[in-house]
């Protein structure tokens, strides 16, 4: 599984990080720091990834089966 963050819906709520501490962290400004990426997931880590991206009230966060193209 993959994770991938649109920085553009990214509004610096810091709702992700707070649920998925082994796997987000936050950027001086609040703002997830990881945004802008898609990278694989751990099999240990993909149901923090999944209760971030339902944490995320823009929609920012993806969990997916194959990488995004346009993260
Ligand atoms: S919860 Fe969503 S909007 Fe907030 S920092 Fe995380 S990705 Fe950005």
């Amino acid at each position: 599984m993959f994770i991938a963050i649109d920085e553009t819906k990214c509004m610096g709520h810091g709702r992700c990080y707070a649920v998925a501490e082994d796997l987000l962290s936050d950027d001086d400004e609040g703002f997830v720091a990881e945004r802008g990426r898609c990278w694989e997931l751990p099999a240990d880590l993909v149901a923090q990834a999944q209760d971030a991206a339902d944490a995320c009230p823009e929609g920012a966060i993806a969990v997916t089966e194959t990488a995004a193209a346009d993260a």
